[in-house]
C-alpha cells in the first residue's frame, strides 16, 4: 500500500492557492495560501463550487459557532465556507475509497472517531469538538473551509456526485442532509406521520422535500413570504400557511382535523416558535430545533412536560445523513436546485455574501464557482 500521497499530472496541484480569510468581525480578505497536503484518511479536494450558508454570515458577524485554537476565528488566516463540492486531486497515504478525478460533495464534520458520540455515529456532537490533535475536523468551523481553491477532507466526509447532477445542486447535499438527520435518525420519522416545517429558509425548504420523499403525510410549511411558500409547494408541501394572514397553530389544527402532527422542524428561529410548535404537535410529538434564535427565549416548559413532547437540537448532518440525502436527490425525489438562485465567481465573494445577507433579488442559495 502506498505510504505517501498519490497525485497525477492530469490534476496538477499548485504550491499556492487563492483563498478568502476572516479579518475582524464583518471582514473577509483575499489572500494566497499554501495548498494543504492530505494526511492519512484524507484527500485534497479541488473546490469547484461552494454555497453560502446563513451560518457563514453569522460567523462573519460574531465568530461563533466557529472556533479556532479555542477562541474566536478572527484574524487567524482562517477560511470559512462549508457547503462545497469539487474534484479529488490528491489522495493521502493508503486512501483507496476515492480515486483521482472523482466528483465529490462534502459534509462538514469529521469526528475524532474515538469518543463515545463518534462511536455512536453522532460525530456532529463529537466530545473532542475542535481538538485537531485528536483528529476532529469541522471544515469552515474549526479547520479551513471552502472559500478557497482547495481543501482537505477526511474520506468519511465525502459523497460521490452523479454525472448528471450540476455542481450547484451538489453543494446543497449538506443542507438536505441536515434536514434528513433531523427527521430520520434523530426524529424516527416513519411514513404516514405529519410534519410541519416552520420557516422556509434553505434547511426548511429542503426539509419539506426530504419529509415528502420519506412519506410524511401531510407535509405543511409555514412562513411569511408567498414566494418562498410557493417554492415549498414545488418541493412537496401539501399545504402552505402564510403566518401573516392566518394563525399558524389554528391552521395546522384545521388541516389535521384538530389532531396536530407528529413532528415540527423549527427552522425560523422566531422567539415564539417553540411555544407555537408545542401546540402544533400532538401528545408525544417531537420538535426538532434547526435554527439559532438571536436571544434567549421563554418556553412554556410545563406544557411540554404535561404533553410528553420531545425537543431536540440538531447541529449539522450526522450519521451519514448526507449519503441518504444524496440517494433521494440522485433519484430526483425532490428538486433541490429550486433553491439555488445566484452564482458568482470566487473573486466576487464579497458581492455574493451581500446578496445572501440582504436577500437581494430574492436570493436564497448563492453559489460561488471557484474555478471560474
Ligand atoms: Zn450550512
Ligand atoms: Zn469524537
Amino acid at each position: 500500500m502506498a505510504d505517501r500521497s498519490v497525485w497525477s499530472n492530469e490534476y496538477p496541484v499548485p504550491e499556492r492557492m487563492k483563498a478568502w480569510v476572516l479579518g475582524g468581525p464583518g471582514e473577509i480578505l483575499p489572500v494566497e495560501k499554501p495548498v494543504p497536503r492530505p494526511g492519512a484518511a484524507e484527500v485534497l479536494v479541488r473546490i469547484d463550487a461552494v454555497a453560502i450558508c446563513a451560518t457563514d454570515l453569522e460567523i462573519m458577524r460574531q465568530g461563533l459557532p466557529a472556533m479556532v485554537d479555542g477562541g474566536l476565528p478572527f484574524d487567524k488566516n482562517f477560511t470559512i465556507g462549508h457547503e462545497y463540492m469539487g474534484t479529488v486531486v490528491e489522495l493521502g497515504p493508503a486512501v483507496d475509497e476515492y480515486a483521482l478525478g472523482d466528483r465529490v460533495t462534502v459534509e462538514v464534520h469529521a469526528g475524532c472517531g474515538r469518543c463515545a458520540r463518534c462511536r455512536q455515529g453522532m460525530y456532529t456532537a463529537c466530545l473532542n469538538y475542535g481538538d485537531l490533535a485528536k483528529g476532529h475536523r469541522a471544515n469552515g468551523f474549526t479547520t479551513d473551509g471552502g472559500f478557497a481553491q482547495y481543501a482537505i477532507n477526511n474520506v468519511n466526509t465525502l459523497v460521490h456526485v452523479p454525472d448528471d447532477m450540476s455542481d450547484e445542486e451538489a453543494t446543497l447535499v449538506v443542507t438536505a442532509g441536515t434536514s434528513m438527520y433531523g427527521l430520520d435518525v434523530l426524529g424516527g420519522l416513519i411514513a404516514g406521520e405529519g410534519v410541519v416545517v416552520t420557516g422556509p429558509g434553505p434547511i426548511g425548504l429542503l426539509g419539506v422535500g426530504v419529509a415528502k420523499a420519506l412519506g410524511a403525510d401531510p407535509v405543511i410549511l409555514t412562513g411569511t413570504r408567498d414566494g418562498r411558500l410557493e417554492l415549498g409547494r414545488k418541493l412537496g408541501a401539501d399545504h402552505v400557511i402564510n403566518a401573516r394572514q392566518e394563525d399558524a397553530v389554528a391552521a395546522v389544527k384545521r388541516i389535521t382535523h384538530g389532531r396536530g402532527v407528529q413532528f415540527v422542524v423549527e427552522c425560523s428561529g422566531a422567539p415564539e416558535a417553540l411555544n407555537e410548535a408545542a401546540h402544533m404537535v400532538n401528545r408525544g410529538g417531537r420538535i426538532c430545533l434547526a435554527a439559532f434564535p438571536h436571544e434567549k427565549v421563554p418556553v412554556d416548559l410545563a406544557y411540554l412536560v404535561r404533553n410528553n413532547i420531545y425537543v431536540y437540537g440538531i447541529r449539522g448532518e450526522g450519521q451519514s445523513a448526507t449519503h441518504r440525502a444524496m440517494a433521494l436527490m440522485k433519484q430526483k425525489r425532490f428538486n433541490a436546485s429550486l433553491i439555488h438562485t445566484h452564482t458568482f465567481p470566487l473573486g466576487e465573494l464579497p458581492t455574493a455574501l451581500k446578496y445572501a445577507r440582504e436577500r437581494i433579488d430574492d436570493a436564497i442559495k448563492v453559489v460561488v464557482k471557484t474555478q471560474a
